[in-house]
């Protein structure tokens, strides 16, 4: 995903604020002054969560929960416990295609991966049958009990929970006019001061980082995409999505190029993308449909794309190969 510029074409001031976190490059562009405060406080919530959230770390707070939660019950801080009430709330609603205890699974994924060997049917069985979010207990005073070994995995809404925060605290500090980028994920605040609307671009899912679809016209919201293009992984040639279906304990069907959801909350927005591209074409396009409240440009791999009726005149297409389809308008068998 890229953010359209047009800061010189309409001569505006604006400050970019870099930093690195979640393995990706977070970029803050503030189209206003006085924006100091609210970016050191943004800037260490993200490094702050990132500690309590990472499961690459092993001290922080996560995986401590992943080592010790089947056997005691584990209190954490109110912004995880809030985050995984929310995590399971969505997996609800998604019907279990976003699950936040595909832990186990995608460790089986990454050893395959490091052997070069697709995993037996068996192992990615017993794996399944150690995820669940049933398995995950919410109790009184900021405690957390796992059941049945499960472990948890918040890749899929981390940025989404970080934007909402950070969206808090730009609030909070007076900022009116900004952009955040989380790698793939947009937070606009605000409008410009001449009052247009954000141009958010979507990445072209075939061509280079910098090819763009086409862009959505948008006032303060969140924008998240879901794509294969970037984070796939090998395993003996054949291409594997890091977005695991969790019904199937395997790499999600590749049948969706990209999946965009706009959203004005991130966290939702992010763990939807996830679960939607998890589902795969069909069942996405029917669970969009069925919704109603989901807003999103669903890219596929035969060149067509689907886009709900709430985006449909903030949408232009850049590339004319692509046909636009709206989501009301259509069956999918
Ligand atoms: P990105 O980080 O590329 O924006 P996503 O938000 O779609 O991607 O999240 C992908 C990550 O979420 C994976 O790397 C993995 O850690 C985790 N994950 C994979 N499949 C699922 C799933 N079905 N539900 C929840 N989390 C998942
Ligand atoms: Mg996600």
């Amino acid at each position: 995903m890229t953010v359209m510029d047009t800061a010189l074409i309409s001569n505006e001031i604006k400050t970019i604020k870099s930093m690195f976190a979640l393995g990706t490059d977070i970029h803050f562009v503030f189209y206003q002054p006085n924006f100091e405060c609210a970016f050191d406080r943004a800037h260490n919530f993200i490094l702050d969560m990132e500690n309590k959230l990472s499961v690459f770390r092993p001290k922080s707070l996560v995986s401590k929960l992943n080592r010790y939660g089947s056997y005691i019950p584990i209190k954490v801080c109110p912004e995880v416990y809030n985050l995984i009430k929310k995590s399971l709330e969505y997996s609800k609603f998604s019907e279990g295609y976003f699950d936040t205890t595909i832990k186990r699974l995608m460790d089986l994924w990454k050893e395959a991966k490091q052997k070069n060997q697709m995993p037996s049917k068996e192992e990615v069985e017993l794996a399944l049958t150690f995820s669940g979010s049933e398995n995950v207990q919410l109790l009184q005073n900021y405690k957390v009990k796992l059941k049945n070994k499960v472990k948890l995995d918040f890749g899929a809404i981390a940025k989404g929970f970080l934007a909402d925060k950070i969206r808090e605290i730009f609030e909070q500090e007076g900022i009116n006019s900004a952009i955040v980028d989380l790698g793939g994920h947009i937070l606009t605040v605000g409008k410009k001061h001449d009052e247009s609307l954000w141009k958010v671009g979507i990445r072209h899912p075939f061509k280079t980082r910098e090819d763009v679809l086409g862009f959505l016209e948008l006032g303060s919201t969140s924008v998240v995409t879901s794509a294969s293009y970037e984070r796939y992984f090998t395993i003996d040639g054949k291409k594997l999505s890091h977005i695991i279906n969790p019904k199937t304990g395997f790499p999600a069907k590749d049948d969706i190029a990209s999946i965009t959801v706009v959203d004005t909350n991130s966290t939702f927005a992010d763990a939807m993308s996830t679960a939607l591209f998890a589902m795969g074409f069909k069942k996405a396009i029917s669970f969009i449909q069925d919704s109603k409240t989901i807003e999103a440009v669903v890219a596929t791999s035969f060149r067509e794309i689907y886009i709900t009726p709430g985006l449909a005149q903030k949408f232009t297409l850049c590339d004319s190969s692509f046909r636009v389809i709206k989501t009301n308008e259509v069956i999918v068998l």
